[in-house]
Formats: structure tokens, C-alpha cells, sequence
């Protein structure tokens, strides 16, 4: 058989198209379990997870964010109320409403036709690419698709603790080069720490880290984190989510954009399947809808290269200005409108 649609990543991105489709041809592929090997430390707008009718999911809701950095704190509302919640539940409610194929298989490699697994060959129309910071795919038609140096990493661990609002701390003590994060949910709390370079000593960093809030690291997830707006097409592949790089810099907000982009693909490929558009339309047509958000991520490029170069006590100055009631609503505005749900 012949699928309309394969789709290799069943994360957030790769679900998103997969459910935005009309057809049921669909093949969606993943080396594990959805849901069961978690990344992220699941913080996304309420809203988004709303519109998906992912309630069931929500471990806390939040409004309040906290800024720290080694000279002081600034504490503010959201425009925008976040909510944390549960990965695994999320994944498998999402495939519950899949109408078309999973199968659960590591994908070997692609020729542009083919995509070759550990269980088999599967042939396709239209292909995509949600397989995170590696992009499987693309990679696999261009071996210099992945630029190994603008990959950022970040470690959490989930502690029994429950807590109320959201904390970024930004300290060279804790971290250079990136900031620790503490976020709630429900009867747990999630402590983590992301840094704009991969570094060698995250753990230990982590444990310390963990250790200061008093508690103690327990299981411990993470990964990398692709800042920078690669092609979100490669050939005859459309590529969404951390395979294209739509994690935004400095915030490293990546849940979002992958269902947000994900969506649009969907409907651009829908259109190929439906006889509206020829599939080099429709490539072209993903491509020049994502490179219509490339001057925020240029803009978030740009803020992120200079964070890392300010010291502490401007970062402070920064936070405090954005803090300010009408810069802040007005930075938060953009921000947010920059992709609704
Ligand atoms: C520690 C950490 C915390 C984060 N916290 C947040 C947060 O709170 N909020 C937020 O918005 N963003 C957060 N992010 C970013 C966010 O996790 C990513 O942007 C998001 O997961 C991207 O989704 P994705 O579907 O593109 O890729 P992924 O979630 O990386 O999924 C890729 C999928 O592809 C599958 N896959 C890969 N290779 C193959 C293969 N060869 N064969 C078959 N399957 C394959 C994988 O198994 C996986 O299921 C965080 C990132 C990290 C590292």
C-alpha cells in the first residue's frame, strides 16, 4: 500500500499533523511509545491546550511568573495563562483521535521514496519530518541539514513538591550560558536547567541545583534544543517542530510552534492530497508560511546572542524594565500573538 501521508515523529509535532488531516492514509511512525519518553518540561498557553480539548492533561494552571537573577527578584501576572501538564496523557489522547496507521519502529533510513525501518519498507506521497533536533529525514537526503552548533541542551528532573508559580532564574552560580527553571504541577514540581551550548557538566549542575531548592534529583529527562530557523522543507520533505528549528530562541518555547506550524502543514498537504495544489505548490507554500515568522525568530536570535553576553546585573536592569506594567504587556502581546492557537 501507498500512503497519502507518513509521518515519522509521534511527539508534538508529528501528532498535530497527524490529526489535522482529513485523510486516513496516514502512516505515523515513532521508536517508542508515544508519550512514554518525555523531553519537555510540558509548559505550555492554557489556551493552546484548550483548543486541542486536552483538559485531561492539565496538571496546573498558572499565572504568576517569577524572575531571578543573582540581584534580585521580579515577580509578574501573564497575559497569557500557562498551563503544565502530562506528557504521556497528552500523547495518547492524541493518538486515540488518530485515524490512520502507528507503528512503532525506528526509522533506519529514506531515499525520497522509501522510508526504510527496523520492521520494513513503507512508500508514500508526501513525507514529514517530526523527528526533533536530528531531522531523521532531511538529514538523510542532506547530511549537512543539521548544524551541530547551534544546539542548545537542557536536563529536569520531577520532584514530589507542590509549588505555585513559575520561576526562571538566571545566575552564573547555578549556570553560564543559560538559566534553571522551576515550574508547577499538581502534586510534583519540575526543576530543570537549559543551557545555549551543549555542556558536559549539566548533571552535576542539576543535582547541585535541586539540592539548593531542597529536595533531591529523582528520574531525569532532557535533550537538545535546535535554536535557529532551519528550511522547513528539504526535497520532498515537510519538516515541523525541532526538525525545522521552530523552537524559539532565548525562551526555548517549543510546544507551541510545533502544533501551531504542524496544523498548517496538515492543511497545505490536505490541499495536495485534494487535487488543489501540485506537491512543489505545496512545499512552497509550507515554506513561505513558516518564513513569515523568520523576523521573530531573527529577533529572538538576536536577544538570545546578546543574553548570553550581558552581565548578571543588566539582565536585572532588562527584566526590571520589561516588568514595568506597559512594556511588559506590550512585549507579552507580541509575543503571544506572534502564533495563536
Ligand atoms: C529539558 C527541556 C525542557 C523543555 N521544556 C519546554 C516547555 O516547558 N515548553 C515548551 O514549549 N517547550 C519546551 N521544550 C522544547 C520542546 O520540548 C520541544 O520544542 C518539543 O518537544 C518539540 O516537539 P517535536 O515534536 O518537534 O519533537 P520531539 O518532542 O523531540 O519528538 C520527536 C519524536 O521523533 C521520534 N523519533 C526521532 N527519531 C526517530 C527515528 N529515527 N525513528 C522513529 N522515530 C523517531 C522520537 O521518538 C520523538 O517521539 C523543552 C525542551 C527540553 C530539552
Amino acid at each position: 500500500m501507498v500512503y497519502d501521508v507518513i509521518i515519522v515523529g509521534a511527539s508534538f509535532a508529528g501528532l498535530s499533523v497527524a490529526n489535522s488531516l482529513k485523510t486516513n492514509r496516514v502512516l505515523l511512525i515513532d521508536r517508542k511509545t508515544p508519550g512514554t519518553l518525555p523531553t519537555s518540561a510540558c509548559a505550555a498557553p492554557l489556551n493552546f491546550l484548550l483548543h486541542q480539548k486536552m483538559e485531561d492533561s492539565i496538571k496546573q494552571i498558572i499565572n504568576e511568573v517569577s524572575f531571578k537573577t543573582a540581584y534580585g527578584e521580579l515577580r509578574y501576572t501573564t497575559l497569557v495563562p500557562f498551563a503544565t501538564f502530562d506528557y504521556q496523557i497528552y500523547c495518547q489522547e492524541s493518538l486515540k483521535r488518530f485515524k490512520g496507521d502507528f507503528l512503532k519502529a525506528n526509522v533506519k533510513s529514506f531515499n525520497g521514496n522509501i522510508v526504510l525501518t527496523d520492521r520494513g519498507e513503507f512508500e508514500g506521497k508526501v513525507f514529514v519530518d517530526a523527528t526533533g533536533w536530528r531531522a531523521k529525514l532531511a538529514s538523510a537526503l542532506d547530511n549537512s541539514f543539521v548544524f551541530r552548533n547551534n544546539l542548545g541542551f537542557g536536563l529536569e528532573t520531577e520532584v514530589s513538591a507542590e509549588t505555585s508559580e513559575l520561576n526562571f532564574i538566571f545566575d552564573p552560580k547555578i549556570i553560564k550560558g543559560g538559566y534553571a527553571w522551576i515550574f508547577p504541577a499538581g502534586e510534583k514540581t519540575r526543576l530543570g536547567l537549559g543551557t545555549y551550548f551543549p555542556s558536559s557538566d549539566l548533571l552535576i549542575k542539576l543535582k547541585q541545583f535541586v539540592k539548593s531548592q531542597g529536595y533531591e534529583v529523582e528520574k531525569i529527562h532532557g535533550g537538545f534544543m535546535p535554536y535557529g530557523l532551519r528550511s522547513p522543507v528539504c526535497h520532498n520533505v515537510f519538516l515541523v517542530g525541532d526538525a525545522a528549528g521552530q523552537i524559539v530562541p532565548l525562551t526555548g518555547e517549543g510546544i507551541r510552534q510545533a502544533i501551531y506550524f504542524g496544523k498548517k502543514c496538515a492543511q497545505i498537504i490536505q490541499s495536495f492530497l485534494d487535487g488543489n495544489l501540485s506537491l512543489p505548490l505545496a512545499l512552497l507554500k509550507y515554506a513561505r508560511f513558516v518564513n513569515r515568522h523568520r523576523g521573530g525568530y531573527i529577533l529572538f536570535s538576536f536577544l538570545q546572542y546578546l543574553w548570553l553576553r550581558l552581565p548578571n546585573f543588566a539582565i536585572e536592569l532588562i527584566s526590571r524594565t520589561l516588568g514595568r506594567s506597559w512594556t511588559n504587556l506590550k512585549f507579552q502581546k507580541l509575543y503571544f500573538d506572534w502564533m495563536k492557537a
